[in-house]
């Protein structure tokens, strides 16, 4: 496959949120690398510019905008932002996420509501800013990281299983919107994935059960059948196959990458 300016994605400009680690800046990396003129946002100021500092240095156009993507007046910024530094938005990666997890007897409300802010919330703040753009150019891809937490449930996750449940939701129901205007909506639904977040869950296991750190990831790395975390960029190529023009009668699904963990 050619990549930079020559590539499938070439004259496209792409959103990522969450692109300052883990998924998103894979995420990020391969939308580069595809030809796309990338923006990455997340809180972290220093995390997005190494980023897009990295992916210049690659010869690709790649800027960082801090933002937090359950602020609408944060969000109204980086739609600004987007406005003044890519071509257009025709790619929107709604990656930014949280997973906390605590029994339903001791999840408290404010964990609860900032989960859902960050990945329910956020996806849709997110996606009303893009998506008019898209539809009146008459293309675009929308792209929600979700998980297989969105399609099942487990003991100690029901604010992010129940916020990644909605995310489902609402992509199903943005792609049924602009279904007939050249747009599509999908939704990623990785098993644990080698990243910042997989590891806190690892610590977090140890530390509450007294296992070590290897029989933590151990546990975790059996919930996939194939013995193994899955790596970022196989999330990134997910991302990559779905904006391609090939991938348009794919809309609304819910795309499980898991190793088959899940069969449904
Ligand atoms: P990381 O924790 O490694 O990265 C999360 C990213 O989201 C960071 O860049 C973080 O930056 C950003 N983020 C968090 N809160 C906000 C916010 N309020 N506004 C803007 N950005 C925010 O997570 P992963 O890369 O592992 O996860 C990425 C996505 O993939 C998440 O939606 C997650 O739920 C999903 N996922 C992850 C799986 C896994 O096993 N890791 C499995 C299935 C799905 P900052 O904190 O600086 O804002």
């Amino acid at each position: 496959m050619p990549t930079g300016p020559a590539g499938p994605l070439a004259g496209k400009g792409a959103v990522v949120t969450g692109g300052g680690r883990g998924i998103g800046a894979a995420v990020a990396e391969a939308l580069a690398e595809a030809g796309a003129a990338v923006l990455v946002a997340a809180r972290t100021r220093t995390e997005v510019d190494s980023v897009a500092e990295r992916l210049r240095k690659k010869g690709a156009s790649a800027h960082a905008v801090p933002c937090d993507v359950t602020d609408p007046a944060s969000v109204a910024g980086l739609a600004q932002a987007a406005a003044a530094r890519l071509p257009r938005v025709d790619i929107l990666v709604n990656n930014a996420g949280v997973a906390p997890s605590a029994p339903v007897k001791s999840l408290t409300l404010e964990e609860w509501n900032r989960t859902f802010s960050v990945n329910a919330t956020g996806t849709f703040l997110c996606t009303q800013a893009f998506l008019p753009g898209m539809v009146e150019r008459r293309w675009g891809r929308v792209v929600n990281v979700a998980s297989v937490a969105a399609l099942g449930g487990a003991p100690y996750i029901a604010a992010y299983a129940a916020s990644k449940h909605a995310v489902l939701g609402f992509t199903r129901c943005a792609a049924a919107e602009v279904a007939a205007q050249g747009v599509t909506v999908n939704a990623l639904c990785p098993g644990y994935v080698d990243t910042p977040m997989t590891e806190a869950a690892v610590q977090r296991i140890a530390a509450k059960t007294g296992k070590s750190r290897e029989d933590a990831l151990a546990h975790i790395r059996a919930t996939n059948p194939q013995g193994r975390l899955i790596a970022p960029e196989e999330v990134a190529f997910a991302v990559l196959f779905l904006c391609d023009e090939r991938a348009r009668g794919v809309n609304g699904q819910a795309l499980v990458l898991d190793g088959g963990g899940l069969l449904a």
